[in-house]
């Protein structure tokens, strides 16, 4: 039996950046993850990922004033860079820009009204028909760096990083330990005590926390989602992140399946995607192919508003969603177990945040926002945080 204060299950974004933030504050820490490094199995591999900026829900806000510094105080103890503030160009008549404005002001963060013509000079590659909602602090994040980076800050402050190491079975024994059993890729087993498990298993929480005493969660649905890369016409062209949200017009949305987020992934292309449509999987039967319709209507809408790509030249990507019914984070502790869960397609963002906030949890310095609790009572019909769900 191994013994240590925390166990970190799963060292994806969210784990990797609990096990940074514990081993920073000195704290003895072990992080478990199956894979090697760098794999692309779960929902935190890829070059890009919107730091976007346009909520209007104020737990969130909240989190997006603190993530800045914080991405920039991971960036400088891992010298690695990270968040590239492009801007993001949130446009289309679906949008609740003016509830956004409105709490982003409120909080400090930059945010104005471009019109049609002046986002079109700004940027040629993509068509605006509606005003724009600027947000120049704001941009994308490098998700393969930002892993590496976390996973080698919390190994240089003294934390166990365990790559190709399963975990196979969560036992809490009472309310201050927990039992952990895993095994390797060789085949070693190993059991460890622990006085907190921290459990960030995105697309595999549930297979390993279903049936542990205590620990109820929302549904979590696992979904198999598809953005493309595709071909920039001019290497030169200016790209800002962007949202677009759809309106009612049959015309000209009807072949739509969600609003569209996207950004330019240096090197790769310009990445676009449906949010939170793809199919229901189980996250270790996946085909990892994408949906020839839906890949078929992100190609339409490049051909549509994207001018600055080629829509033949198209890279599909395959990426797991775990979404609760609200599509807010679970963020919570149940005993000695830690859940961060849930992310629902937007948590990349917020990642040096999220594992502040499990960190605090282990520390036990206070509960997350009732907004994240895993008991909340689900609303009859939730309204997205993003705004870009369904
Ligand atoms: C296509 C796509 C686009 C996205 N775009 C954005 C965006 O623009 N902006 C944004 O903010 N967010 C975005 N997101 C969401 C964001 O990427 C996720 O919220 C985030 O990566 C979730 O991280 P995680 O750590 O919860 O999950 P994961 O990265 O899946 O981590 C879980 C880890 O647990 C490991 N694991 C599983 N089982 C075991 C086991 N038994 N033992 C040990 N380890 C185990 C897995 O290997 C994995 O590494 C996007 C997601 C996808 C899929």
């Amino acid at each position: 039996m191994t013994r240590v204060e925390t166990i970190v299950v799963g060292g994806g974004a969210m784990g990797a950046a609990t096990a940074w933030q514990l081993a920073r504050r000195g704290r003895d820490v072990a992080l478990l993850e199956r894979f090697a490094p760098g794999h692309t199995m779960g929902a935190s591999h890829g070059a890009s990922r919107n730091f976007n900026v346009a909520y209007s829900d104020p737990a969130y806000v909240r989190m997006l004033v603190e993530a800045l510094p914080r991405w920039r105080e991971l960036e400088a103890e891992s010298g690695a860079s990270l968040l590239d503030l492009v801007g993001v160009a949130n446009h289309g008549p679906g949008g609740a820009f003016d509830e956004v404005h409105a709490a982003l002001a409120a909080a400090g963060i930059a945010a104005e009204f471009l019109p049609v013509e002046e986002a079109g000079e700004r940027w040629p590659g993509i068509r605006f028909d509606h005003r724009v909602l600027f947000n120049e602090a704001a941009g994308r994040v490098n998700a393969d760096a930002t892993i590496a980076a976390l996973h080698a800050t919390a190994a240089a402050f003294g934390a166990d990083v365990r790559h190709r190491t399963r975990a196979t079975r969560i036992d809490v024994v009472d309310d201050e330990r927990v039992r952990v059993a895993s095994v390797t890729d060789d085949g070693e087993e190993e059991v460890f005590e622990a006085r907190t498990a921290v459990v960030t298993l995105g697309g595999w929480t549930m297979k390993l926390l279903d049936g542990v005493a205590g620990v109820r969660l929302p549904r979590l649905v696992v979904t198999q989602e598809q953005p493309a890369h595709f071909g920039v016409r001019d290497a030169a062209m200016a790209w800002p992140s962007f949202n677009h949200f759809p309106g009612d017009a049959e015309a000209a949305y009807g072949y739509w399946r969600s609003p569209v987020y996207g950004m330019l992934t240096p090197g790769e292309g310009v990445k676009a995607g449906w949010h939170g449509v793809g199919p229901v999987v189980d996250p270790d039967m996946r085909d990892f192919t994408p949906v020839p319709e839906q890949l078929a209507a992100l190609q339409r809408y490049a051909r549509d508003w994207l001018p600055g790509v080629d829509a033949d030249a198209v890279a599909p990507i395959s990426c797991t969603y775990t979404t609760t019914p609200d599509e807010h984070f679970v963020l919570d502790r149940i005993g000695p177990v830690v859940v961060g869960a849930g992310f629902s397609g937007h948590g990349f963002k917020f990642t040096p945040v999220v594992g502040r906030i499990l960190a605090d949890l282990v520390d036990g310095a206070g509960r997350a926002p009732a907004r994240f609790a895993a008991d909340r009572a689900i609303a009859r019909h939730p309204v997205s945080p993003t705004g870009l769900g369904r």
